[in-house]
This record gives C-alpha cells, sequence and structure tokens, in this order.
C-alpha cells in the first residue's frame, strides 16, 4: 500500500507494485492493518548468515551459520519448524542455553529446574 486517502474517514487505498511501479486507487471505507506477516530482515540480511526465503536457517540447537549468533522464532527456519507461539518460546529457551554454554564453559546447558531451588524468600 502506498497511501491512504481521506478527509476524517479513510475513503481510498492507493496499492502500488514496487516491481512495476504502477498503482491503482481502491475505493474503501475502512482498513485494517496486518502487520508482520512478512519478514523484514533489514541489516540482518548483511552479517552473513545463511537465509533462505527470508528465513534465518538454524540447527538444533539453534545456531545460524555464524559463530556465537543464534536464532528463535517465526523467522527461523529448519526441518522441523513449527510456526506457533509455543514452539518459538521453547526455541528461545533453547538458543540461550546454547548461548550461555560458549560464553561461560563452566556452565551446564541444562540450566536446572526453578523448583530445584530454594522456595521463594528463602536464604
Ligand atoms: C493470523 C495468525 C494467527 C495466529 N494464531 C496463532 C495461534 O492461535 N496460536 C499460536 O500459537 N500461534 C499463532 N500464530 C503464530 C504466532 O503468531 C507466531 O508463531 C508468533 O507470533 C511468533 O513469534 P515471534 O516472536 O517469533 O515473531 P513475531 O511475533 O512476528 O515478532 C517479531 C517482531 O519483530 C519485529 N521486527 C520485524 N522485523 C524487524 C526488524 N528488522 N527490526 C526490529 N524488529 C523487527 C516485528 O515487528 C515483530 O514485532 C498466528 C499467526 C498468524 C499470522
Amino acid at each position: 500500500m502506498a497511501s491512504v486517502i481521506g478527509d476524517g474517514a479513510v475513503e481510498a487505498v492507493r496499492l502500488a507494485d514496487r516491481a512495476t511501479g504502477e498503482s491503482e486507487l481502491v475505493a474503501c471505507d475502512s482498513l485494517i492493518a496486518a502487520l508482520g506477516f512478512t519478514a523484514q530482515l533489514g541489516p540482518l540480511e548483511h552479517w552473513g548468515l545463511d537465509i533462505v526465503e527470508r528465513r534465518i536457517v538454524v540447527d538444533s540447537r539453534m545456531a545460524t551459520s555464524v559463530p556465537g549468533i543464534f536464532s528463535a522464532g517465526d523467522i527461523t527456519e529448519h526441518p522441523a519448524k513449527v510456526r506457533l507461539m509455543l514452539v518459538g518460546f521453547g526455541e528461545a529457551a533453547t538458543a540461550v542455553a546454547n548461548a550461555a554454554v560458549p560464553l561461560d564453559p563452566s556452565a551446564d546447558l541444562f540450566p536446572g529446574h526453578s523448583t530445584d531451588g530454594p522456595p521463594p524468600g528463602a536464604n
């Protein structure tokens, strides 16, 4: 979409084809934004990451092709990828655990369960 036309209320939108430069005015009385469906990698495209169809390729550790860079969530691509919120949370935990060990070789890949520690407030 190139522009929204209206005076106090939406009356039309101008749709533009970036490839051809052509545009079309479409009359409408409301506009519903559906943001975020297309990944815009921005500067990440120039970091040397292995990217397929605007998604960052990771291995089972959520490690990218660039050592020390990890990725999680919808932006990632791997053979078992399922784009759901809960999967993204799990991938984030995997990525953080696997990023922590190179930073601190004494750290354990498995960070432990929160229930392993003392109860809240206990010292
Ligand atoms: C219509 C629809 C319905 C869905 N329903 C469900 C559902 O019922 N249950 C479910 O589990 N999942 C659902 N999903 C999938 C779920 O929304 C995604 O799996 C989840 O949001 C992925 O989270 P994310 O943090 O990886 O990515 P996102 O939620 O997409 O977050 C990425 C963020 O990064 C920002 N961003 C993008 N590019 C840049 C940049 N260059 N610089 C800085 N920031 C940037 C974006 O604006 C966005 O805020 C649905 C998805 C869609 C599209």
